[in-house]
C-alpha cells in the first residue's frame, strides 16, 4: 500500500508528466516478458515492472502538448477519487446497492442537463464512452419509433445525420440495423438548415415515416464545428422523430458563457451525449447519456430476470436501466467529486481558458506566412496547413515530435488534404506549447523534401 501510495502521489506531482512513447510488441516482449506466472511475482516486483517498463510505454494523455485526437486532463481531485471508487467496492447499477453513489452521480448529470436546458425530469447514466452513449440514444430512439408505429420488430429504420458526424454514429447504425440518410455539409463541415430541409424534402412518405431520429453534432471531432442544432430540432419535430445531440467532445463548452449560444436548440433534444472524460477534466472512462424522458430509455434497456425483480419492482432509479449494461462501476463519481470540490465556476473558467488558447493559437498561425488556418476555430480545435508540405512531411514531423517527446500532434485529413489538427482540452496547455509543436519557419523549409 505504501508503494502504491508513493507511486501515485509522485505521478500526480509530475509537472508536466513524461509524454512517453508507443513501444513495438517485440520490444515489450523482450523487456517485460511473461508477467503472469503460477507463483506470482509479488507486489513490489509487479509495481516496478509497471513503473519501469509498462507505464513508459503508454502516452500520458494529460501532457499539455498531447494535442492529437481528443485528450483528457483529469483534475487531481477526480484522479484521486477514482482510487476511492475502487477501494470502496461500490456497485453502481442499482439504487438498492449504491444509493449514495447514484445520488451523487445524478447530481453531476443534473448539472449537465441544466447546462443543456433539459427539463427537470431528464436523466440518464454514465457509460464507458461517447460511442456507447450514442448507441444507447439511438437504441432508445429506435424503440420509441417502433412503439409509435405499433410494430415492435419493424426493420429498416432511418436516421437523418450529417456526412461529417462521428464514426460512432455509423457504428451504432450498423449495430442497430438502421440506415443513414446523409445530409451534405457546408464548407465548415456544418449541418445547415438549408441542406437538412433539402434532404428531407427529397424523401417520400414511406421514408419519412421510417425516420426514427435526427442527429446533430455539438462539436465535430475533426474541426470543432457545431451543427445547426435548432434546424435539426425543427426537422425532428416536423417528422415526429427523436432528436439526438452528440456533444461527446463539444458539449463541455455549454458551461462557457462565450460559447453557449452556439448550441441553441440543444434544449429540445430527446437525448444528449457529453463525455466528461474529454473536456470536463474527468479520468477515463466517463461519458454521460441523458434522456429528456428517461422512461423511454427504461423501456428499451431494463433487463428482466427473476433474481432482478426485487430491483425492478422497487421502482427506484437504477443506472442499469439507461444503457445496454447491468453491472457498472460508479464511473461518474470522480467527475462528481471534482465538481463538488472545485465548484462549477472553476469548470467555466477552465473551459474559457482552453477556448482562449485555441483562439490565440489561431491568431499566431494567421501571423505566419508559411502556415494557413484551414478554418476559424469554433471551439478548441485548431486545423491548419503548412504551405508546401506533402503528406510525408506531416507524418515525419509528427513522428519526430513524439520520438523526441516534444509533443504529440498527428495529422488529419481535410477535404482529402493532409493537414495538422491541434485539439486543446487541457487548461495547462499554453500558446507556447502550441508553438513548440509547430515547425519554425526554418524547419518548414528544411523539413520539406
Ligand atoms: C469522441 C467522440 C465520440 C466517441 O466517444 P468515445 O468516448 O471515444 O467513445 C462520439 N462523438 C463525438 C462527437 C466525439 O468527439
Amino acid at each position: 500500500m505504501a508503494r502504491i501510495t508513493a507511486y501515485t502521489s509522485e505521478r500526480l506531482a509530475l509537472d508536466p508528466p513524461p509524454l512517453d512513447r508507443s513501444v513495438p510488441l517485440a520490444e515489450l516482449q523482450a523487456t517485460a516478458g511473461q508477467t503472469i506466472t503460477a507463483q506470482g511475482m509479488g507486489g513490489a516486483a509487479a509495481l516496478d515492472l509497471f513503473a519501469d517498463v509498462l507505464a513508459p510505454a503508454c502516452l500520458s494523455i494529460d501532457h499539455p502538448r498531447y494535442l492529437s485526437f481528443v485528450a483528457a486532463a483529469p483534475t487531481e481531485a477526480a484522479s484521486l477519487f477514482d482510487m476511492v471508487v475502487s477501494v470502496t467496492s461500490i456497485y453502481g447499477g442499482s439504487w438498492l446497492e449504491g444509493s449514495g453513489a447514484v445520488y451523487a452521480e445524478n447530481q453531476a448529470l443534473r448539472w449537465l442537463s441544466d447546462l443543456a436546458g433539459l427539463p427537470e425530469g431528464a436523466g440518464g447514466t454514465f457509460v464507458s464512452g461517447g460511442s456507447t452513449a450514442n448507441l444507447s440514444a439511438l437504441a432508445a430512439a429506435r424503440r420509441t419509433w417502433r412503439d409509435r408505429i405499433g410494430d415492435a420488430r419493424r426493420p429498416g429504420g432511418l436516421v437523418v445525420v450529417s456526412s461529417a458526424a462521428h464514426s460512432s454514429i455509423a457504428s451504432a447504425l450498423e449495430l442497430l440495423d438502421l440506415e443513414a440518410i446523409e445530409v451534405p455539409v457546408d464548407e465548415s463541415d456544418r449541418l445547415t438548415r438549408a441542406a437538412l430541409d433539402d434532404t428531407i424534402a427529397g424523401l417520400d412518405a414511406a421514408q419519412r415515416s421510417a425516420i426514427c431520429a435526427v442527429v446533430a453534432t455539438a462539436g465535430l471531432t475533426n474541426s470543432g464545428t457545431v451543427d445547426d442544432i435548432g434546424a435539426a430540432a425543427d426537422a425532428a419535430s416536423g417528422l415526429g422523430a427523436w432528436l439526438h445531440v452528440d456533444g461527446a467532445y463539444g458539449g463541455a463548452a455549454l458551461c462557457s458563457s462565450g460559447a453557449v449560444n452556439r448550441f441553441a436548440g440543444i434544449q429540445r433534444a430527446d437525448s444528449v451525449t457529453i463525455d466528461p472524460h474529454k473536456w470536463l477534466f474527468a479520468p477515463y472512462d466517463c461519458a454521460a447519456i441523458i434522456y429528456r424522458t428517461p422512461a423511454l430509455a427504461r423501456a428499451t434497456f431494463t433487463q428482466h430476470a427473476e433474481y432482478l425483480d426485487v430491483l425492478t419492482d422497487a421502482g427506484d432509479w437504477c443506472p442499469s436501466d439507461y444503457a445496454p449494461h447491468l453491472t457498472r462501476r460508479a464511473r461518474g463519481l470522480p467527475f462528481w467529486f471534482s465538481l463538488a470540490v472545485h465548484g462549477t465556476d472553476a469548470y467555466r473558467e477552465a473551459i474559457d481558458l482552453t477556448l482562449a488558447v485555441a483562439s490565440d493559437a489561431a491568431e499566431m498561425i494567421r501571423g505566419r506566412e508559411d502556415l494557413e488556418l484551414v478554418l476559424e476555430p469554433e471551439l478548441s480545435i485548431v486545423v491548419f496547413r503548412v504551405r508546401g508540405w506533402a503528406p510525408d512531411d506531416y507524418r515525419r514531423w509528427s513522428d519526430h515530435l513524439l520520438a523526441e517527446e516534444i509533443g504529440f500532434m498527428v495529422p488529419t485529413t481535410w477535404r482529402g488534404e493532409m493537414v495538422f489538427r491541434a485539439c486543446i482540452v487541457n487548461p495547462l496547455t499554453t500558446v507556447a506549447d502550441i508553438e513548440a509543436v509547430i515547425p519554425s519557419a526554418d524547419e518548414v523549409v528544411g523539413w520539406s523534401r
